[in-house]
């Protein structure tokens, strides 16, 4: 069985101020018994919170054996980081709706994501769209399945499907928007 992601990535956070909200949500979903307060190695070499006796508050439809896998963690991720999907089936303009890439097309792949490595080496990450001409931020452009490009994101590990209530709710106590990306190793 393949390992599976789901990462609530916020897009709007900066650098100085994903430290303190990464750890004020890690604080809430504690309190809220949705991960343990201890950090155990639970994320494939990573340290991560095991699910809490609530955990089931997040999710759609939550299965009891998610506390018996030895890779179930939740994780803070601060820093500047590409919160990726597996792979990309499309990428549309904002500005015009054309569609800039599509998974059946990999120049079109190829031609588009250097971008994604100008932004985490420090560039604006703003591009034309090869059809209207007008620039887009990276996070602006509609990437399906969902791709975030910031500093803050919370990754969850095998947890069944999050409950988009939950998400939004987290999404408020950020006062940002959230983008979420998954996918299977
Ligand atoms: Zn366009």
């Amino acid at each position: 069985m393949g390992d599976w992601f789901e990462t609530i990535a916020d897009v709007e956070a900066t650098p100085e101020e994903a430290d303190r909200l990464g750890a004020e949500v890690l604080s809430w979903l504690v309190e809220q018994g949705i991960v343990m307060a201890e950090q155990t190695d639970c994320i494939l070499g990573n340290q991560g919170h095991r699910p809490g006796p609530n955990y089931p508050a997040a999710t759609v439809e939550p299965w009891a054996d998610l506390h018996e896998l030895g890779t179930n963690g939740f994780r803070v991720v601060a820093g500047r980081s590409v919160f990726y999907s597996m792979g990309v089936d499309q990428v549309v303009c904002p500005r015009c709706g054309a569609v800039v890439v599509d998974d059946q097309d990999k120049d079109s792949w190829n031609n588009f994501s250097p971008v994604i490595d100008e932004w985490y080496m420090g560039g604006t990450g703003v591009r034309a769209c090869r059809h209207c001409g007008k620039p887009a931020g990276i996070n602006e452009w509609r990437w399906s399945p969902p791709w975030g490009f910031g500093y803050l994101g919370f990754e969850f590990w095998n947890w069944p499907m999050l409950d988009p209530g939950f998400v939004a709710a987290v999404s408020n106590r950020l006062g940002h928007r959230t983008v979420r990306p998954c996918g299977k190793l």
